[in-house]
């Protein structure tokens, strides 16, 4: 049987696509391993959000091709969908599949290895692309899996913010029906995942036929999984309706990642976003003033072109004075084809000077630190559930579980070699602790 592997670089949607890709192929006689260098064929699905995950692309598809002389090389993803040129100038490659192009790997020569001198090139148009794939993550095969599993709802994006490059990559927004993610989340519960975590690229914009991203929550708590995750939600589309569906759950995880980009409401107009400061701050309170133990984490971008000191100051005034937990804190990466690029290239007055950018973002960062540390505090001397997931060896023979609670915070104990394998596992955990990471230490709770 031939054997086949994916390497995944990105977003929780890559990794959902490469394992549905790959079980595309297994129905079709092909053993999937995990990478040992030794495949027949090895998929690398890429990253494009930022001309550094582009780079690293690059570095890695190398190194693979130098690892594995005697595998056939398939590159998919965003970058492929957006650079095919580019990658089809890296020795080795033996095909090129677009977004929508990689779900027809199964019918392509180059994987029986009649490939040609030139790599195949197949990506389609993928603006007027109607069809949405499915993205699930593969069964699980041990306890150690049966924690997280990602599930794709939903992809594209109609927002068009001026900055972003995703829409380019994966096209207008649509959805899969309810009924297939109904059943593709009853698969992953019976193959043994505690947790699914729901992914796409605007799932907040997700309707099929009128059910909206609420409707389709209540429908997903009667799967019998004992978590469900939302990965990312819009600030426009965070209603009262889904607070509520949230507030009211036992199975939805407490826990919104809320891409802010800016705090000044100049810089938010610059960059097209759906919201000014005043209604994201009121979202946002609407949730944790709803929700219990609610974990709000958020995007923030520093050095968008045009940005002035006193933009930035005023973000930081912002970030301060909201209930956000957790910050992840990116420099502006101007992307060819885009709204921001044309405006660079009319005026490249406005670019913010590298240093400074450097400079912002550790400001934000050391903020974000210390609003989670303030977070994380809260919960000393508590009891939490753990989703634990795999162990590190610890000291003197000891092992270090560690995993996550419903809120996403992430708790590590460390018990003797002899307690066995916890992962897959929930259990209570008295919380003793914040280490350095910014992560909370525990005692398990027998
Ligand atoms: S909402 Fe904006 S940033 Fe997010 S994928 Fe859509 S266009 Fe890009």
């Amino acid at each position: 049987m031939p054997k086949i592997s994916a390497i995944t670089l990105g977003c929780k949607l890559n990794y959902a696509e490469s394992s549905a890709i790959l079980d595309l192929l297994s129905k079709k006689g092909w053993e999937i391993s995990s990478y040992e260098k030794s495949e027949d064929l090895i998929i690398i699905n890429t990253c494009a959000v930022t001309k550094q995950a582009e780079q690293k692309c690059r570095q890695k598809i190398r190194k693979i091709i130098r690892d594995n002389p005697g595998s056939r090389i398939v590159v998919t993803g965003c970058y492929a969908q957006l650079s095919p040129e580019v990658l089809r100038n890296i020795a080795g490659v033996n095909a090129i599949l677009g977004s929508s192009d990689k779900y027809e790997l199964p019918l392509y020569d180059v994987i029986h290895g009649n490939e040609s001198l030139h790599p195949l090139i197949s990506v389609s148009e993928i603006k007027k692309e109607k069809k949405i794939f499915p993205g699930y993550s593969l069964p699980a095969s041990s306890a150690s899996d049966r924690t997280r599993a990602f599930l794709k709802i939903q992809d594209g994006c109609d927002y068009g913010c001026s900055y972003c490059t995703i829409p380019f990559a994966r096209g207008r927004s649509r959805s899969l029906s309810p009924e297939d993610i109904v059943e593709q989340a009853s698969t992953l519960v019976a193959s043994g995942y505690r947790e699914i975590v729901l992914t796409g690229v605007n799932i907040g914009d997700y309707r099929f036929r009128g059910v909206r991203l609420a409707a389709l929550l209540r429908m997903l708590e009667t799967v019998g999984v004992d978590r469900i995750r939302i990965s990312s939600i819009e600030p426009d589309v965070l209603d009262d309706e889904l607070i509520a569906v949230v507030a009211d759950s036992e199975i939805i995880a407490p826990h919104f990642h809320v891409p802010l980009q800016s705090g000044s409401d100049a810089v938010l107009r610059a960059m097209c976003r759906r919201y000014d400061t005043a209604a994201y701050r009121h979202r946002i309170l609407r949730a944790v003033e709803a929700i219990a133990d609610c974990f709000i984490s958020a995007d923030v971008m520093v050095g968008y072109p045009g940005e002035t000191g006193e933009d930035f100051q005023e973000m930081y005034r912002f970030l301060e004075g909201l209930p956000i937990a957790s910050l992840h804190v990116f420099s502006c990466s101007i992307r060819p084809g885009t709204l921001l690029a044309e405006q660079v290239s009319s005026d490249k007055t406005i670019v913010v000077d590298p240093d400074e950018c450097r400079l912002r973002s550790s400001e934000l960062i050391k903020l974000g630190n210390m609003k989670k540390l303030q977070f994380m505090a809260r919960y000393v001397g508590l009891e939490c559930m753990v989703l634990f997931e795999e162990s590190q060896k610890g000291v003197h023979g000891s092992q270090k579980y560690s995993g996550y609670t419903r809120n996403y915070l992430r708790v590590s104990v460390t018990l003797p070699q002899s307690a066995g394998n916890l992962a897959g596992s929930i259990l209570s955990v008295r919380i003793e602790g914040v280490d350095d990471d910014l992560n909370l230490t525990g005692r398990l709770l027998f």
